[in-house]
C-alpha cells in the first residue's frame, strides 16, 4: 500500500510505502506501482499507531455488555434502580452484570439493597475502581457462598452473614464463575477505530488461562492489537509469541492493607530474577512511598513502572526521578472525575493530582493508559485532558501541570516497554503501525477530543478504515 500526501509531524508532505508488515520507504518521490493500493491522506497528520499502556481488556470486553451503574449516565439511587430493573425485565436467567458504580450514586450499597430491586436474578455490580464487587442474595447462591463464614470465601461479613461485598478477589471470582472469558472482537474493533495498535493489559491476576485466551483470540483474528500482558508471577516470558508477550509483574497496593515490606521486596526481586520488571499500582501518597521504598531496597530493573501515581508531592516527584522508573498516568480522569475531585480533595491534594509536567520536567518518562473500562478508552480524550486539564464542568485542575504537544504525543506514542520514552519512528524498516487522522497537524491540538482516525494499520494490516 502507498499512503500519499501524508504529513508526519514536523515534516513536509510525503508518501509512505508499506510492504508486508514493515514500512518500505518514506519519501515525497514515491509513485504508485502497478497494482498497488493507494490511500490518499489528503495532507492529514500521520502518526505511529497508539499504544495504550494500561488497559484491562477482559473487563473492557465484558463491560460492553454490562449495565452502566455510575456517573455520568447514572447519578443517583433512583436512576440506578431504574437501570437495574429495566435490565432484569429482559428475558433471561443469567447474571446481570453492572459496572462503573461509585458511592456518590447510592452510598455503600450491599446485598440487601440489591435484593429489594432484583430479588430473583443473580446480580453483581463492580465499583468503578475495579476493586470491589457487590452481589445480591441470588448472586451469592449462584456462587455457592454460604451464610456462615468459610475458609475459602473472601466475602466481607457482618453479624456472621455476607454483606455481598467482595474486595480485590477477581482471581477467586473468575475461578468460581467458571465461565468462558469474553470474546475480544468488539472491544478490539473499538480500540482500532481510535487508532490503537497496541495495548498493555494490566490485569493483576493474568496467568496461563488469560494468555491462552488472548493467543486464541489473536489467532482467530478477533484481537487486532499487539498485546504486552502484565500480570501475576505465573506468567512466563518463554511463552512469548508474535504479537503477544509477557510484561511486568503487576503488584497491587491498597493503603488500608499494605503487604509486609520484606515480602514486597522479595516479590520484586523474584520478578527481576525471572526477567520481568514490576508495575506497582499506587494511587495514594502512602502507597507511592511504600512502592519507592521497596524498589529502592530490592533494586531496580529497566522497565520498572508505577501505575497511576494519582497523588505526588514535589518531593515525591524528585524521589520518582531518583528511582529511575516510568510513570503511567491517566490524564482523562481529570476530565471524567475532576468535578468530584474538586468537591472532595483539599487544594493541596488538587495540586498533587495527576501531575504531568513536573514529571516530564524532572526527566521521568511519562506514558499513559486509559485504564478502560474504569476510564474512557479514547486516547484523544486523554490527550485533550493532558493539554487542558479541564473537568467535565469546565474547571481547570493544576494548570501548571499541562503538557506541551510533544510530551502529550509521547503518552501514547512511546514503545510498549518504555512508556513515555521517545515516540516510535515512522521510517523505512519500522513495523508499519500507524494511523491517519481526519485533519492536518495545525488543527490536531486545537481540539484533540474531536479527532477521528481515518485509517489504522497494525503490522502492515488495515485494522480500521473509515
Ligand atoms: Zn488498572
Amino acid at each position: 500500500m502507498l499512503i500519499t500526501d501524508a504529513c508526519l509531524r514536523g515534516a513536509t508532505r510525503t508518501a509512505i510505502r508499506i510492504d508486508g508488515e514493515r514500512i518500505a520507504a518514506v519519501s515525497p518521490d514515491l509513485h504508485p506501482q502497478r497494482g498497488e493500493e493507494v490511500f490518499d491522506a489528503a495532507g492529514a497528520a500521520v502518526l505511529p499507531g497508539l499504544h495504550d499502556h494500561h488497559l484491562h481488556l477482559l473487563a473492557y470486553a465484558a463491560a460492553i455488555d454490562s449495565v452502566c451503574c455510575g456517573p455520568p449516565r447514572v447519578r443517583d439511587a433512583g436512576e440506578l434502580a431504574d437501570a437495574l430493573v429495566a435490565h432484569a425485565a429482559q428475558a433471561g436467567e443469567g447474571w446481570i452484570r453492572g459496572v462503573g458504580y461509585h458511592e456518590s450514586v447510592a452510598g455503600d450499597i450491599d446485598r440487601a439493597w440489591l435484593d429489594r430491586l432484583v430479588p430473583g436474578r443473580p446480580v453483581r455490580i463492580q465499583h468503578r475502581s475495579g476493586q470491589l464487587w457487590i452481589f445480591n442474595s441470588a448472586g451469592l447462591r449462584r456462587l455457592g457462598v454460604a451464610e456462615a463464614a468459610h475458609a475459602d470465601d473472601p466475602f466481607e461479613r457482618r453479624d456472621g452473614g455476607p454483606t455481598g461485598r467482595l474486595y480485590g478477589a477477581d482471581g477467586w471470582l473468575r475461578a468460581r464463575l467458571g465461565g468462558a472469558m469474553p470474546g475480544l472482537r468488539e472491544a478490539s474493533l473499538r480500540l482500532a477505530r481510535l487508532g490503537i495498535t497496541g495495548i498493555t493489559d494490566a490485569g493483576p491476576d493474568n496467568a496461563l488461562a488469560e494468555f491462552r485466551h488472548f493467543a486464541r483470540e489473536r489467532d482467530r483474528g478477533h484481537l487486532l492489537q499487539d498485546v504486552l500482558m502484565m500480570g501475576s508471577s505465573a506468567l512466563d516470558p518463554s511463552w512469548n509469541r508474535a504479537g503477544l508477550t509477557v510484561g511486568a509483574t503487576k503488584i497491587h497496593l491498597r493503603e488500608s492493607a499494605l503487604p509486609d515490606f520484606d515480602a514486597m521486596c522479595t516479590r520484586i526481586a523474584r520478578s527481576h530474577e525471572a526477567g520481568r520488571p514490576v508495575a506497582v499500582h499506587c494511587v495514594t501518597l502512602a502507597e507511592l512511598m511504600f512502592a519507592l521504598g521497596a524498589l529502592q531496597a530490592a533494586g531496580l530493573r529497566s522497565g520498572d513502572r508505577l501505575e497511576h501515581v494519582s497523588l505526588a508531592s514535589p518531593e515525591a516527584v524528585a524521589m520518582v526521578r531518583d528511582a529511575g522508573v516510568h510513570v503511567v498516568t491517566q490524564p482523562h480522569f481529570l476530565y471524567e472525575r475532576g468535578d468530584a475531585y474538586l468537591a472532595a480533595l483539599s487544594p493541596r491534594e488538587i495540586a498533587d493530582l495527576y501531575r504531568a509536567r513536573s514529571f516530564v520536567a524532572a526527566g521521568v518518562p511519562l506514558g499513559a493508559g486509559s485504564d478502560a473500562p474504569y476510564g474512557d478508552p479514547d486516547p484523544w480524550r486523554a490527550l485533550d485532558a493532558a493539554l487542558r486539564r479541564t473537568s467535565r464542568a469546565g474547571h481547570v485542575l493544576g494548570a501548571g501541570e499541562a503538557l506541551d504537544p510533544a510530551a502529550a504525543l509521547r503518552l501514547f506514542g512511546s514503545h510498549p516497554l518504555r512508556p513515555g520514552g521517545a515516540c516510535r519512528p515512522l521510517a523505512a524498516g519500522a513495523v508499519a503501525d500507524l494511523c491517519v487522522l481526519d485533519r492536518a497537524w495545525d488543527s490536531v491540538f486545537e481540539d484533540p477530543a474531536s479527532v477521528r482516525v481515518r485509517l489504522t494499520m497494525g503490522g502492515g494490516r488495515v485494522l480500521h478504515a473509515a
